[in-house]
């Protein structure tokens, strides 16, 4: 079995390049024959979908306008702690259908708060497309439109995800090594 290690931690290939291409050939079919006829705009998720989004694009049946966003977290003075922040949001979405695409979605609390902030901006519709979804941890109370693949709850890297800001490279996915 192929291993990395990230930083101070190993991984095993989980999802071979290969089946990540399947993946993505299939999403972009779908996407495809839902939405071509939209005035799509699609709001890549900053940092981890920006490999995914790459591949999702190049294989989309239609052109549409791409454009970034990043959720960001601070600690802010409120008791609750953490707050979240929608960052890089430039495009009117008035009457725009809108695919937010993520890398994954583990709890999904970050996804509904992207998509309760969406609201404030009237869009027409908003879709929702993931390469990776764990879904015995996801706590939301929206759909998520388009699942690559659903995994269980381990840790993932590779293919724009992360350890720690590093990992993102691969081609392939891997999980942390028991
Ligand atoms: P959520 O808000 O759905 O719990 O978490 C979403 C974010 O957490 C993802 O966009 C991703 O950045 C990070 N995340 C969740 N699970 C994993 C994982 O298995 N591997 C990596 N690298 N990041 C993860
Ligand atoms: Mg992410």
């Amino acid at each position: 079995m192929k291993t990395i290690s990230v930083k101070d931690k190993d991984f095993e290939l989980y999802i071979s390049e290969q089946e990540i291409n399947q993946i993505v050939c299939q999403l972009a079919k779908n996407i495809s024959e839902d939405l071509k006829e939209e005035n799509l705009l699609i709001l890549a998720v900053l940092n981890g979908s920006f490999i995914f989004v790459a591949d999702l694009v190049r294989n989309l049946e239609f052109d549409a306008e791409i454009s970034f966003v990043k959720i960001s977290s601070y600690n802010g003075v409120s008791s609750t702690g953490t707050v979240k922040q929608l960052i890089g949001l430039n495009e009117s979405l008035e009457n725009r259908t809108v695919l937010v695409v993520e890398d994954i979605i583990d709890s999904g609390l970050s996804m509904g708060m992207l998509l309760e902030e969406l609201k404030k901006y009237n869009p027409k519709d908003v879709k929702v497309c993931t390469f990776l979804f764990k879904p015995n941890m996801f706590k939301g109370s929206y759909e998520v439109h388009y699942v690559g693949k659903s995994i269980s709850d381990e840790f993932i890297v590779g293919y724009g995800l992360d350890y720690d800001g590093m990992g993102r490279k691969y081609g392939e996915i891997y999980q942390l090594k028991q």
